[in-house]
């Protein structure tokens, strides 16, 4: 049974990229957010706008459960997204979940995140989550982006690895060359830096989100690193 759409309201934009928004809706029936596991992901309704099509799009939950207000993390594409750029704080739509089954195994499991651009946003949250409550487990986010001016979230995610001494963050950028200063990784993701890095690969768990190239190129780096199909955890938009 699909969950019943409720209304809510926008509370809060936040401009992260010139291309990504953090959007902030608030339950405006009264009515907590309906509990989610970090990972899930919600559909968002629009129905003021005559004409619009599709009038609905999949958005993971970027960060972690809060009773009184559900964020994303939006890339602006085609129709759905300028259509959500369009609203103010006060506008309402609709919105029901959750729904996936993109979530962290209940284990002892080292867990590795492997991110490209806005595919970060359900890898954000599990991040959150795991440091919000301190999980014993060794925590390694690995995110690849293009170019550092249009990678969205990360001041947030170095407050949550200085706040949490599990969570190792691994900022990869693959414009060659980098930029000016930059000392951090450069290229994409490889069993090679994941192993530098000190990612157990007889352990752990690894989730991964990001565009089809990012995802089909993981699966077979895990699968040639002799991952077990168990142990391998993808969401594909
Ligand atoms: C489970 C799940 C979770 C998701 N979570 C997120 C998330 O957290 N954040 C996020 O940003 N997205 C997320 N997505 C993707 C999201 O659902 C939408 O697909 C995305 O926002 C694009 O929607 P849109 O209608 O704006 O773009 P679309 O209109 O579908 O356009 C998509 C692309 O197609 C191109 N395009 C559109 N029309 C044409 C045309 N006529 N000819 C040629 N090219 C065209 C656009 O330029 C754009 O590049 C998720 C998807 C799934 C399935």
């Amino acid at each position: 049974m699909p969950a019943p759409y409720r209304p809510y309201a926008l509370s809060e934009i936040i401009q992260e990229t010139d291309e990504v928004r953090s959007l902030v809706f608030t339950p405006a029936d009264g009515q907590p957010v309906p509990q989610f596991k970090a990972g899930q992901f919600f559909m968002l309704r629009i129905t003021d706008v005559p004409g619009l099509k599709p009038s609905m799009r999949s958005y993971s939950a970027a960060r972690a459960y809060r009773p009184d207000s559900l964020s994303f993390g939006i890339k602006l594409h085609g129709n759905f997204t300028h259509a959500l750029f369009e609203k103010k704080k006060g506008d309402r739509i609709e919105i029901s979940g959750p729904y996936g089954f993109f979530t962290l195994a209940e284990n002892n499991a080292p867990i590795v995140l492997l991110a490209a651009g806005i595919g970060i946003t359900p890898l954000l949250c599990m991040c959150e989550e795991l440091t919000q409550k301190k999980d014993a487990r060794p925590l390694h986010l690995f995110y690849s982006n293009r170019e550092l001016h249009r990678a969205p979230f990360i001041p947030l995610l170095e407050a949550l690895q200085a706040s949490h001494p599990n969570f190792k963050f691994v900022h990869t950028i693959t414009c060659d060359p980098a930029p000016e200063g930059w000392n951090g990784e450069c290229g994409r993701i490889s069993a090679e830096m994941l192993k530098r890095h000190g990612v157990d690969f007889a352990r752990a768990h690894f989730y991964f989100c990001g565009p089809k190239a990012f995802n089909d190129s993981m699966q077979q780096m895990l699968e040639g690193a002799g991952v077990a199909k168990e142990r391998i955890h993808k969401e594909a938009w």
